[in-house]
């Protein structure tokens, strides 16, 4: 990982730097990114995304939006629309270029077809059992499938009934007829087209085969003239097929080349669309967009802002060598742009009530704060102030511990902007719970200064009750609490490892100030972490906040401004 990984200088901005000096392309770079639409977005594909259009722009060329909808059974509209808006979100624009692998359909049985005529591809009746029974394994030679030599007719005749819907799935695939003894078991003539009876969500039931990923892509590309076409290191096996095919079918040079780079995968969660999808069916998650998701709408509605995004990824940059990114460092690139523009605000999560003594119970004043020390631009706030506060629970100790320095009996704390406090007593309730702490405040430290230069070691954040604005937090941990989910016993899954305390739903008291807060609106709760009113639940006078991230450490955070 390294934080150099600016633009310009990973080994695929060589090889297309490469190509303009030697004017491969004339000149021109045009990527493309290319979502499966059956899941949402992940912050993986958000890598891809930026990789692709970021390329495309850095050379003044184009990134095509392509859906690879090639297979009718697990895609739909609603997730096309969605991965569109994530796109934009991101912040890339394709213009014009939208494009669907279905909208070649007919194109790509015309280059099956052509493929049959040249004698390099055949109708094979095996079953999926005895075709990957022939295929065999990579250290000995396949088996050559009976239906290998039939004739071009017989395979022309055979296809065109495929399309028509004369077999079940399953009864006929066309495959690629290339090398049984290649080592690489993907160039084993590999299927290329197969029946499937089932509605596509844009052709409808105009076709019963469809074409395979390894046909549909490289051709896809090949027909948008794509120069660079960049995907993960998985495809790396798939690449001599990618080549074989372009040049089976003798398209035009230059060709588009596939170059394959590391994926992204991050601790403490899931990057498949499958195991994303078993969460939101399962109910582990309230949807795609469950602010806990490594999804691109799940981030955006915790907070998350497409620049942190950004900058993430170009830290960790693009390299060839798969490995796993520590979850951490995506929530600092979070929380170094919120620190910078997130104003300050103060709320309490889990109250408890301070009364003072010997303040008057009908004075109010308004507490001069700043909205954000690190944009002094930012300007400040009045915060009301009266004789009953609240402070947080775990800001008051008994019996404290050595190096508690909050409040505790007779002990002397700061309200931040406001008094010093010294407690008094406290009262329970029957069942030894404290339901208020009672102090009394000295008048000469108003803002939260001591003329008489008395040092405290303590400031706390508190909300004024009789102002107070009531409002639900919701407080997230990590989805799972294994680095590696997937990193079980035999006979375990992932799900193993959910972490169910990863939602805490908390009622908190909010300073006045935040009762007009928008949807989508962050803050800096002080002490206690960024927060975000959530697009989705909260309402005006029912406020929701999503925390984004918690404050790295709080407390020495807050001893720092003083
Ligand atoms: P998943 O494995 O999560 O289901 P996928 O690869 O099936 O993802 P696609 O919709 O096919 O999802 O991916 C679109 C593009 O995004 C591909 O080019 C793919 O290589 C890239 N991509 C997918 N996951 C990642 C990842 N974790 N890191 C980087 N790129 C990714
Ligand atoms: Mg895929």
């Amino acid at each position: 990982m390294s934080d150099m990984a600016d633009t310009g200088k990973d080994f695929i901005r060589e090889i297309v730097a490469e190509d303009f000096r030697s004017n491969k392309y004339g000149g021109s770079v045009v990527t493309r990114f290319p979502p499966e639409p059956n899941g949402c977005l992940h912050i993986g594909h958000a890598k891809a995304i930026c990789l692709d259009f970021g390329i495309a722009a850095e050379g003044n060329g184009v990134c095509h939006l392509r859906f690879d909808d090639t297979n009718p059974v697990a895609e739909e509209t609603e997730y096309v629309e969605a991965i569109k808006e994530d796109v934009h979100w991101l912040g890339w624009n394709w213009g014009e270029h939208l494009y669907y692998a279905s909208d070649y359909f007919e194109q790509l049985y015309e280059y099956a077809v052509k493929l049959i005529k040249i004698g390099k591809a055949y109708v094979c009746a095996l079953s999926v059992e005895e075709f990957k029974e022939y295929r065999g394994v990579p250290t000995r030679p396949g088996k050559e499938s009976p239906s290998r030599n039939r004739s071009v007719k017989e395979n022309l005749d055979l296809f065109e009934r495929m399309r028509a819907g004369e077999f079940k799935d399953g009864e006929y695939v066309l495959r690629a007829k290339i090398d049984m003894s290649s080592p690489n078991l993907h160039m084993r003539d590999p299927a290329i087209y197969r029946i499937k009876h089932a509605r596509h969500h844009r052709t409808g039931d105009r076709w019963c085969i469809y074409p395979m990923y390894d046909f549909a892509h490289c051709l896809s590309d090949a027909i948008e003239n794509i120069t660079h076409s960049l995907c993960t290191l998985e495809f790396e096996v798939h690449r001599p097929l990618y080549d074989w095919i372009l040049q089976a079918v003798e398209m035009p040079e230059p060709r588009p080349r596939q170059i394959e780079f590391a994926r992204l995968n991050l601790s403490y969660t899931v990057m498949s669309k499958r195991k994303l999808l078993q969460l939101v069916r399962a109910g582990y998650v309230s949807g795609w967009d469950d602010p806990r998701m490594p999804t691109l709408a799940g981030m955006r509605r915790r907070g998350y802002t497409a620049e942190a995004i950004r900058v993430f990824l170009q830290r960790i940059g693009i390299t060839k060598v798969d490995g796993i990114t520590d979850i951490a460092l995506l929530e600092h690139c979070v929380r170094e742009e919120l620190n910078r523009t997130a104003p300050r605000v103060m709320a309490v999560l889990d109250p408890v009530k301070v009364v003072i003594e010997n303040y008057p119970e009908d004075l109010e004043e308004n507490m001069e704060a700043v909205n954000n020390p690190e944009d002094l631009s930012a300007g400040t706030r009045q915060v009301p102030f009266s004789r009953e506060l609240y402070i947080e629970r775990e800001d008051f100790r008994e019996n404290p511990p050595g190096k508690f320095y909050r409040l505790a009996p007779g002990r002397e704390v700061r309200l931040r902007y406001a008094y010093y406090i010294t407690c008094a007593s406290v009262i329970k309730d029957e069942n030894g719970r404290i339901v208020e702490i009672r102090c009394i405040y000295d008048p000469n430290t108003r803002g939260g200064d001591s003329p008489d230069g008395r040092k405290v070691k303590g400031t706390l954040h508190w909300v004024s009750a009789r102002h107070a604005v009531k409002a639900e937090a919701r407080i997230y941990d990590r989805l799972f609490t294994k680095e590696i989910p997937e990193d079980v016993e035999e006979g375990d899954d992932y799900l193993k490892n959910f972490n169910f305390n990863s939602l805490v739903t908390a009622t908190c008291m909010i300073e006045p100030s935040l009762q007009g807060a928008k949807p989508g609106d962050r803050f800096q709760f002080e002490r206690k972490g960024y927060f975000c009113v959530d697009v989705v639940e909260s309402r005006e006078g029912a406020l929701v906040f999503n925390q984004i991230v918690p404050l790295r450490d709080s407390w020495a955070k807050i001893e720092k401004t003083h």
